[in-house]
């Protein structure tokens, strides 16, 4: 039976590249995002894909939005819950500079909120499924010991949040049989990666999906570069 995917921030950038991918790759992708009227290169996808991709509106800050995705998910099983979105925060934060406390709690629950209501509230359904995987997009930058250059302290703190959520539950959902991970993308050329970045979204996608293939469930609460490395905390 074809395997199933939950996707989060699917209308741009690396999430809209892993949307493709496993919809050509015969999945059923559910496809979150903010803007579903807005989003013209997920609806033409939707539209080719023989009703194996569809398109949801879905705010990760949102609860509402996360439990109505849930009511129509169901029973259906998930076989990756992909925590894909997330946001950079403001830009030209430094010390003293643009430590906006509003815009630093609106990006936490983005990147590390969010994640953990999408978890909650998809649990059963992973479970349920074959490969019973959850993988969040956190970041190198959210690295102690890769921080070599200061600053970024929203994206930073907030992505580091993110890790240590998703290592909590990589602790506590591994009785259940479900391995969670976190994954680097790379550097990616996408509006966040900027044009300068080292790979594009296709090769960062395509990479993370092997990645995915492989793991076991000795690889739960890892911190994976794109290349499949460790990355330390
Ligand atoms: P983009 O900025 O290109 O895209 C971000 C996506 O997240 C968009 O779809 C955006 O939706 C969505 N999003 C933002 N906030 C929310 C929210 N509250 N609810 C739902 N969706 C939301 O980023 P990338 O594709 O480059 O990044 C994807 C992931 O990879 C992110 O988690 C990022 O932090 C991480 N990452 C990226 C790197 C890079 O070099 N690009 C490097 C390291 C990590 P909308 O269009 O509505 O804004």
């Amino acid at each position: 039976m074809a395997h199933t995917i939950v996707i989060t921030g699917a209308n741009r950038g690396i999430g809209l590249e892993f949307t493709r991918q496993y919809t050509r790759a015969g999945w059923r992708v559910y496809a979150g995002c903010r803007q579903p009227e807005r989003a013209l290169e997920l609806n033409q996808l939707a539209e080719a894909s023989d009703g194996r991709l569809s398109v949801h509106p879905l705010d990760v800050t949102r609860i509402e939005h996360i439990q109505a995705l849930a009511a129509v998910l169901g029973d259906t099983p998930v076989d990756l819950l992909l925590n894909n979105a997330g946001s950079y925060g403001p830009d030209g934060v430094r010390f003293g500079h643009n430590t906006d406390e509003a815009a630093w709690i609106e990006t936490l629950r983005c990147n590390a909120i969010g994640p953990m209501k999408m978890m909650e509230a998809l649990v059963e359904n992973v479970a349920a499924s074959e490969l019973k995987l959850i993988a969040s997009l956190s970041s190198k930058m959210a690295s102690m010991d890769d921080n070599g250059s200061g600053g970024a302290y929203i994206y930073r703190s907030t992505k580091a949040a993110l890790n240590a959520i998703m290592k909590s539950a990589a602790i506590d959902l591994a009785p259940r049989g479900i391995t969670a991970v976190v994954l680097h993308p790379g550097w990616v050329r996408t509006d966040m990666g900027g044009p300068h970045g080292e790979i594009d979204a296709e090769t960062s996608a395509r990479k993370l999906r092997a990645l995915l293939t492989r793991l076991t469930p000795a690889d739960a609460g890892r911190f994976f570069d794109v290349d499949g490395s460790i990355i330390p905390w």
